[in-house]
């Protein structure tokens, strides 16, 4: 790892060898928020920015994302700032739409055994310079998570980076269980980059940071953070956002471990 990546990348895409953050709402709420948010996650040297336009809400009563407006937020925003974004797509009818707004798509933990949307993706990124996100499933095991990358890669999709985001156990204490193991079982077994993402498995703001520093040591090749300007105001996973100072103190905290390795 040669310290936490805050420049261009050749392709934009995330790599091993580098530890990249990517970091930002959960859901594009407006201009002004996703702007703010942004400048923070400059601000704090990241050069990913994630937010979500269309949002897999476990109830279909919960606000459900912007949609295209909320892409067409996110792409001026990433501009405006110089940053990439990241971003989920949901549906395979909206692959296009996504990838004109966002360097990197991201397929949510729901949707990791949608086989359909996966071959899509891969076609649909194949000799482009767009990367995609796996998470794992919830309730899927490692090679599960490993085979459905293949969709994407033996649709042509090259550029594949797997996340870890927290499995479902008996545990309550944190809303899923982050499998730090899986990240050197991933490994073991592929080439892939994998990053972890702490919030949405601890969903508390409070264990962001440990279990951060819990992926540096096993070697994750980055991280996925919510975080939000007023955190108590979001509109959608904000117990576990990151307020500013939360930001600054994660780079701050991160970027010896990250460097000497
Ligand atoms: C997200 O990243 O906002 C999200 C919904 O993640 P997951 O698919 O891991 O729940
Ligand atoms: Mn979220």
């Amino acid at each position: 790892m040669d310290g936490i990546a805050n420049g261009s990348t050749p392709n934009g895409l995330i790599q091993a060898g580098a530890f990249r953050i990517i970091a930002g709402p959960c859901t594009v709420e407006s201009y002004e928020q996703l702007s703010t948010s942004a400048k923070l996650v400059k601000q704090a040297g990241f050069e990913y920015l994630r937010g979500g336009a269309f949002k897999p809400r476990t109830s279909p009563y919960s606000f459900q994302g912007l949609g295209e407006e909320g892409l067409k937020i996110l792409s001026q925003v990433g501009r405006e700032q110089g940053l990439k974004v990241v971003t989920e797509v949901l549906d395979p009818y909206d692959i296009e739409l996504v990838m004109e707004h966002a360097e990197v798509l991201q397929i949510g933990t729901r949707n990791m055994a949608n086989f359909a949307l996966l071959k899509r993706v891969g076609a649909a990124i194949a000799g482009t310079d767009h990367g995609v996100i796996l998470k794992r499933g919830f309730a899927a095991t490692v090679e599960e998570w490993l085979l459905a990358a293949e969709y994407i890669t033996s649709a042509g999709g090259e550029n594949v980076v797997l996340c870890e985001r927290g499995i479902r156990t008996f545990e309550t204490s944190t809303r899923f269980t982050l499998d730090l193991s899986a990240v050197q079982v991933a490994r073991r077994l592929s080439d892939l980059p994998v990053v972890v993402d702490p919030s949405h498995a601890a969903g508390r703001r409070d264990l962001v940071l440990p279990l951060s520093r819990a992926a540096v040591a096993v070697d994750a090749d980055g991280l996925l953070i919510e975080s939000h300007h007023e955190p108590q105001e979001a509109l959608c996973d904000g117990e576990q956002a990151l307020p500013v100072d939360g930001l600054l103190s994660l780079r701050e905290a991160l970027e010896p471990f990250a460097a000497a390795m």
